[in-house]
């Protein structure tokens, strides 16, 4: 086992070195002082060492006393941080017509750029770009500092750029050049990028919104803030905010994104503890989430009201391990909710979660080759938020589901008796509702049947077999229902069947019949036979002659009758004697019992 660990891990080693040595290699070997703008260039970094000269801080063009000297990887790879980089190149123009190109550096803070250009012609142009310089007035419009200049036939134009970080953030460097062309289309490609990206997540932001506030669900708004914030964080880092929202505002570009990722990570935090219902699997992950999401709530608001970078910047890279944190939270709930949504969830965060893992480390030990400081790193980790975002709207959307089958399965429960699968008092009530919004026509028949001496059946043969005649008689009940008609087990040995017939006779040998079965075919519980019997109440309602039904007024009537046939010997039908008198034209509320509330479910 160790020794496949130490053979690894110095596979390893050998890479890393052979990546640093191949990338020395390349930078020394494969660009040249003189770029011929004649020809096709294409983003290029200006990496050559020997175009280097580390300059001393402070305003001059010209090297110090030591002269141009080698830029080191080292260099490099330490980057700017409140020093300046002199940087020397030359550019000719071997065609026959005067040819533009751009150079600019790929990421968006850089401080300033001098520039200084000497031509063959005898023209020298001096220019100063800073990133406090309002966009409308920049030589190039794009999000990092940019020059561009035209080059006649044969001219030899030679350029000095000092570029600086005046804070002591660590600033990789990455001027590139481009021929006019290509610039354009990089930056047509980049916009389309980063501008749909922004989109797709700002519209996303918004649908989840309307979501939450539609099933009322807390967590989805902490998601919707989530995929807003990264939204915002992107339209500001990729640029679009200052470099065509407001092209006047620089100040926005040195607000930075620190605030809105801060933002988007605490609404992470506080969507993840109620998503994976923390509270309730893991109390001490929740209340570290919720101290953690209050912390990054407070950097957010300070770094968006322009607050320090040298505490937003940390608080940034802390944050970048979130999602790391989240999928470790994910795995934890995984073990005891064993559902698609939480794999899902989990899958999200681990691609995010490692990917910002690797670029935090990164920044902070340098461990990867030194291209990986350019824009690549940040292309990850937007390609990583995309794969997350989409994975975790799968994830959702599943969990939305599940909540409907929850609501579902919790009304059945609610409508539902569960000993004999018919409708309880509160279903029948629910029905007769949905029945009653249909223009009452024909004849209803309302039947309460309650089994007789049904206490000492159970007395004698064991509460079992009572469940048992009640299930045989909920059978029977089922068994003889037409279409329309709706059976409900009212509470204990007590049924209802409202049903429709044609006449008041028809209505009476129905209940009749259902009497006869009954007591015709008993329950055998253990080879042990059960004789049963049955008292109904019947009450019938004439619509065409009575107007709306009411189910109270026949309820009455009903439980008037059974009250009857009980008294006059059990066993036996008995029909309400109110019944076909010309009621008032009154419609009552219907009423069963106390309307209960809906089942709710809080948690997702
Ligand atoms: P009567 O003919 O006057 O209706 O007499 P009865 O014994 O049927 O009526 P009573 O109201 O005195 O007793 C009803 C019994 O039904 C009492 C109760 O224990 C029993 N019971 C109620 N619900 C259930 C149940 O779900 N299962 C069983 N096995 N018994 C039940
Ligand atoms: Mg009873
Ligand atoms: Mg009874």
């Amino acid at each position: 086992m160790s020794a496949f660990r130490s053979m690894y891990l110095g596979l390893i080693l050998i890479a890393t070195g052979w990546i640093n040595f191949a990338v020395t290699q390349a930078a020394a070997a494969d660009t040249s002082q003189y770029f011929d703008v004649g020809t096709t260039i294409d983003g290029v970094y200006l990496l050559d060492p020997a175009t280097y000269a580390v300059a001393q801080p402070g305003p001059d063009l010209e090297p110090t006393a030591e002269g141009w000297a080698p830029i080191t990887l080292m260099d490099l790879d330490r980057g700017l941080s409140g020093r300046h980089f002199l940087i020397r190149f030359s550019a000719t123009n071997t065609s026959p017509e005067p040819r533009s190109f751009v150079f600019a550096h790929d990421l968006a803070f850089l401080d300033t750029m001098d520039v200084r250009m000497v031509s063959t012609t005898g023209e020298t142009r001096t220019r100063t770009i800073s990133n406090s310089e309002p966009f409308s007035s920049r030589p190039v419009s794009f999000p990092g500092l940019a020059y561009r200049s035209t080059v006649a036939p044969g001219e030899v134009q030679d350029f000095t750029l000092r570029i600086g970080m005046d804070t002591t953030r660590r600033m990789n460097i990455g001027i590139k050049l481009w021929d006019s062309d290509s610039f354009e289309f990089y930056e047509a490609i980049h916009q389309l990028k980063f501008s749909s990206i922004s989109i797709v997540l700002g519209t996303m932001s918004v649908l989840w919104l309307i979501f939450s506030i539609i099933m009322k669900q807390k967590s989805f708004a902490y998601y919707s803030g989530y995929l807003f914030f990264l939204s915002l964080s992107m339209f500001i880092f990729y640029g679009f905010a200052y470099q065509f929202v407001f092209p006047d505002y620089p100040w926005i570009q040195k607000l930075g994104f620190q605030g809105p990722v801060l933002a988007a990570m605490s609404c992470a935090l506080m969507f993840s503890t109620s998503y994976l219902s923390l509270t309730d699997h893991a109390p001490w992950a929740h209340r570290a989430n919720v101290s953690a999401a209050a912390l990054l709530a407070i950097g957010a608001v300070y770094g968006i009201f322009g607050g320090s970078l040298q505490v937003t910047v940390p608080l940034l890279m802390a944050s970048l391990f979130v999602p790391l944190w989240l999928w470790f939270c994910s795995l934890l709930i995984i073990r005891r909710i064993r559902s698609l949504s939480v794999l899902l969830f989990c899958a999200a965060w681990g691609t995010m979660g490692l990917t910002a893992a690797v670029l935090a480390l990164h920044i902070a030990f340098k461990f990867l080759p030194n291209d990986w400081t350019s824009t690549s790193n940040y292309d990850a980790i937007t390609i990583a938020s995309l794969v997350e975002v989409s994975i975790l709207t799968v994830s959702v959307a599943l969990s939305i589901r599940l909540l409907q089958r929850e609501r579902d399965t919790a009304n059945v429960a609610a409508t539902v008796d569960p000993l004999t699968g018919l409708l309880n008092r509160r279903g029948f009530q629910q029905t007769v509702d949905a029945i009653l919004q249909i223009p009452a026509q024909g004849r209803w028949s309302l039947a309460l049947l309650d089994l007789d001496h049904f206490k000492v059946i159970n007395d004698t043969f064991g509460h079992g077999a009572g469940d048992q005649v009640l299930v045989d008689f909920a059978e029977l009940l089922r068994d003889s229902r037409q279409e329309q008609d709706m059976v409900c087990r009212m509470g204990g040995e007590e049924f209802a069947i409202l049903f429709d017939a044609s006449s008041c006779t028809d209505a009476l040998a129905h209940c009749e019949r259902l009497r006869a079965r009954f007591a015709d075919n008993p329950t055998i519980v253990d080879d042990q036979v059960i004789h049963h019997r049955v008292s109904i109440g019947l009450a019938s309602h004439d619509c065409t002659v009575a107007g709306a039904i009411s189910l109270d007024l026949m309820l009455r009537q009903a439980d008037e009758a059974l009250y009857r046939a009980k008294r006059s010997g059990r066993n036996r039908v008995v029909q309400s004697e109110e019944d076909d008198l010309p009621k008032p034209d009154v419609v009552l509320e219907l009423r069963l019992g106390a309307k209960s509330k809906e089942a709710t479910i809080e948690k997702v």
